[in-house]
């Protein structure tokens, strides 16, 4: 039997050894440490311990990776890891990812995986529907993540208002193509603009009020400086819970005038989507449903592991305009069921949306809603409890996420005790910069296993992370 495929025997081994270490894992993360203490001499040793010319028995092999991983990573999905949107993943879609691993299904054609291809179809006309879209009209496909569904949204966009650039080029436009968001907008969509050509400098940043929202009439005036210069305006993005601090721009207002410029509005909800499954709290999300199109990432408030970005479009036909291709050695279509191949940036791929139709299925609707509900009151407790111990908060938001302050400390100091507490080793979160000024603490909850222990424990870390900074003012 080849050394890839095992014998049956050894084979089934190896997948209960590998279910074993998983469930090891899940029971065992609360106890760990969340930071790791990692030097790259001393990561790399451990990665290069397995010779290549000196094979291992799949259970050293098994062995040695999930150790790795026990020592070498931040444990995002620890219960007080209060990161970067990253969640503990649901059991479900650890389950169905083991399954489409073994299955490996090919997403580039219809053909090819009817199976996988229908079920993202399901998924985007569901989610789709959370955001009002009006089910006939809901179009899609599944990306890596929210920074491949933004730069879907870019290129759906442009190649609808400027379809001769699909053959031609940019160059031969004569304009200057430009999109719009706000300042504390995601930079993948600065990445964007930069590897699609058409440069950094073509997202123009509208001005924020001071709650950190777009300012709608800022976007107005702006579009209107710039036609007036020569650029072409083509895209407006809002965001609908800003990386730094959860902030969602004035959804509604800004469909107005993007409607009024007849521009593409795009609402990047990559976190803050998920609103939509709680029902007392969609309604922050207000005029997402006028968009042309939405980012949501599964793999952060949704919880299912990396990577699982959606770009969902009411745009019937953009992204066959913009992704179609023909080749004489793909499969031919099936009518009336596109290829993704030739709907999405990627070619061949994973079947990535396995891992939330199966979380869906078992928790339905309501166990989500559930779910989130849970993590916006434990935000709420956070954000509760932190002035009692002289801790201000900044931010104004429903969502999850705190960012706040000591009044008495500058930047550097936050930052101090942001790695202090990391360093520890009992929570996780960081620091960022508001409005490009203010440095805060940020603490988001994007576990559906965090409890109020753990919000208070953060709290009483952070206290001590303060009192041993020691030292005067800045
Ligand atoms: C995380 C995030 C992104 C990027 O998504 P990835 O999944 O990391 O590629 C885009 N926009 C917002 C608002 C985000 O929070």
């Amino acid at each position: 039997m080849s050394k890839l495929l095992l014998d049956a025997a050894t084979r089934r081994a190896v997948l209960a050894r590998a279910g074993e270490l998983i469930d090891r894992y899940v029971d065992a993360v609360p106890g760990m440490r969340v930071t790791p203490r990692a030097e790259p001499a001393e990561v790399r040793a451990h990665v290069e311990a397995l010779s290549f010319d000196r094979p291992v028995s799949p259970e050293q092999a098994l062995a040695h990776l999930a150790d790795g991983l026990d020592r070498y990573q931040v444990h995002t999905p620890h219960p007080r890891y209060f990161g970067l949107f990253n969640p503990a993943p649901a059991t479900m879609s650890i389950a169905a990812d083991a399954l489409v691993a073994a299955y490996n299904p090919q997403m580039a054609t219809w053909s090819h995986s009817p199976m996988g291809v229908e079920v993202e179809r399901y998924l985007l006309r569901a989610l789709g529907g959370r955001f009002g879209y009006p089910a006939g009209e809901v179009d899609g496909t599944f990306a890596s993540g929210g920074a491949e569904a933004n730069h879907t949204a870019v290129q759906a966009a442009l190649h609808t208002a400027f379809p001769e650039i699909g053959v031609d080029g940019l160059a031969g436009l004569g304009r200057r193509p430009v999109l719009y968001a706000s300042a504390e907008a995601h930079h993948s969509l600065h990445k964007a603009a930069r590897v699609s050509g058409l440069g950094e400098s073509a997202v123009r940043a509208v001005a924020i009020d001071d709650r950190l929202r777009m300012q709608p009439a800022a976007l107005a005036q702006l579009i209107r400086d710039d036609r007036a210069a020569g650029l072409a305006p083509f895209l407006v993005v809002g965001t609908a819970g800003t990386t730094s601090a959860g902030i969602i721009d004035p959804l509604a207002e800004i469909a107005e005038v993007a409607a009024a410029e007849g521009l593409w509005y795009h609402v990047d909800a990559a976190w803050g989507g998920a609103a939509a499954l709680i029902p007392e709290l969609a309604g922050c999300l207000a005029g997402i449903e006028q968009s042309d199109s939405i980012t949501i990432d599964a793999h952060k408030w949704l919880s299912v592991p990396m990577g699982a970005g959606l770009f969902i479009t009411r745009r019937a036909g953009a992204l066959a305009r913009t992704f179609a291709t023909r080749t004489a050695y793909m499969p031919r279509p099936v009518p009336g069921a596109p290829d993704p191949y030739a709907h999405s940036l990627q070619w061949s791929r994973r079947f990535i949306g396995a891992k939330l139709y199966l979380a869906l299925a078992v928790a339905g609707w309501d166990g989500y809603a559930e779910a989130l509900r849970h993590q916006v009151a434990m935000g709420d407790r956070l954000r509760r409890r932190l002035p009692s111990r002289r801790w201000r908060v900044v931010n104004d938001t429903p969502l999850p996420i705190v960012c706040f302050v000591d009044p008495e400390l500058g930047g550097q100091r936050l930052g101090m005790i942001a790695a202090r507490v990391q360093d520890q080793g009992r929570a996780w979160l960081s620091s960022t910069r508001l409005g490009g000024a203010t440095t805060v603490l940020r603490a988001c909850i994007t576990n559906a296993g965090s409890g109020p222990g753990d919000i208070d424990r953060l709290i009483t870390e952070l206290d001590r992370a303060r009192a041993n900074l020691g030292g005067g003012k800045p």
